[in-house]
């Protein structure tokens, strides 16, 4: 049987790719915010209804660039599971991320244990809307507006997500967003900013674009983290499709909800229903409860993979213990991160997973229970 992998890239025709970056031979404006980038940052505005944008190289530099605008220097309260840029964001921009436990049925930050973390030193808070799934935004807000704190969503998962009407990025003072070429949404690489401040935009823009505010000044001390007018033309391309691959994706998730919630010992954050979000079908992340479902998440993977199925340990291991941050960082007291860290395991989500996928992969799963 053919092998199922745990993503692939979407891409638009080729045609479609070659009809938008057509122009590209005759203007020769390959990057430098062009026309493409002009027109990707205003469709994007539209598309995630917020009011600002601002493009960068890549989600990764795009959230240690806003953490610089915003001329941070201290402790920035931050969770554990996440992809390893978020952290590294946070330490590169000379930052001391501070790790918060997460809720156990969504497995974004804790806003009970936030408080406790918050000292003198404290700055911000960066949450992640991990999966796609939705911080407690509000209580998040009313913490950081009672003790001055910057608010900076890492919402790499979260492209195209609505709460309470509102596209997720107009929450806290900024959001990152991901369009790496692995996101349901991408520009092969490519990352944005979402914010209200204007003046954040001015900063930002001169920050990607190394400081230069104009051709004699020099303002600040910036890096080069512009998008070329080849990974807007992408950008622009797969944003027709974002929508149709959004809903075969909520087809695939409850195709595996109706399959799944069966089983005992197996939990997801797919299975909740929440009327404020709109979500965006990302990923489908499965818990693992060994004692009940008979078999570790580890020989779970072991199964998958030897019907040639490919799972992802996504978040394995936690940040706090990576061997980067393992002696610098306290690893905080984070039991629920920890114990949903071995339990994870996320099924393949990508726009061509057909239903005899979805299947074979339950058929699979329902089969190991011991
Ligand atoms: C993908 C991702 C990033 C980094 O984005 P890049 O565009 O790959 O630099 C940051 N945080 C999370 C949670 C991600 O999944």
């Amino acid at each position: 049987m053919e092998k199922i992998p745990m993503m692939r890239s979407f891409v638009p025709s080729f045609e479609e790719y070659c009809h938008e970056i057509r122009p590209l031979w005759d203007s020769r404006m390959l990057t430098n915010m062009g026309k493409l980038h002009k027109s990707f940052e205003e469709q994007l505005t539209a598309y995630l209804g917020v009011s600002q944008v601002s493009l960068f190289a890549n989600g990764h530099l795009a959230l240690e660039m806003t953490l610089q605008a915003l001329h941070l220097y201290g402790e920035v309260i931050t969770t554990p599971y996440t992809f390893v840029s978020t952290t590294h964001a946070i330490a590169r921009s000379n930052l001391t991320p501070v790790f918060c436990d997460i809720r156990e049925d969504d497995f974004t930050i804790d806003p009970e244990q936030i408080e406790e973390r918050i000292n003198k030193n404290t700055v911000a808070i960066v949450p992640v809307h991990v999966y796609g799934n939705v911080c407690d935004v509000h209580a998040i807000d009313r913490i950081a507006k009672k003790h001055g704190l910057k608010v900076i969503y890492d919402a790499a998962h979260a492209f195209g997500v609505r709460y309470q009407g509102r596209g997720i990025g107009n929450f806290g003072d900024a959001s990152m967003f991901s369009f790496h070429a692995t996101k349901p949404f991408h520009s092969v690489e490519g990352g944005a900013v979402t914010f209200d401040d204007p003046a954040l935009g001015q900063i930002l823009y001169d920050l990607k674009n190394f400081g230069i505010h104009n051709t004699e000044s020099v303002e600040g001390i910036g890096a080069n983290a512009k998008m070329s007018e080849f990974h807007a033309a992408m950008g622009l391309c797969n944003l027709r499709h974002i929508d149709a691959i959004i809903e075969h994706g909520r087809g695939v998730a409850e195709r595996y909800n109706s399959r799944l919630r069966q089983v005992p010992g197996l939990y997801s954050s797919c299975w909740q229903e929440n009327p404020d979000v709109q979500p965006n079908y990302a990923y489908y992340p499965l818990i693992v409860d060994e004692t009940k479902f008979g078999r570790t998440r580890d020989e779970l993977m072991a199964v998958l993979a030897e019907a040639d199925i490919l799972t992802r340990k996504y978040f394995y291991p936690l940040i706090s213990d990576l061997s980067c941050y393992r002696n610098i960082y306290s690893s905080g007291r984070t039991p629920v991160a920890q114990t949903l860290s071995r339990r994870v395991l996320t099924l393949p989500m990508f726009s061509e997973l057909e239903d005899e996928d979805v299947d074979r992969i339950c058929d699979v799963i329902e089969a190991a229970t011991r």
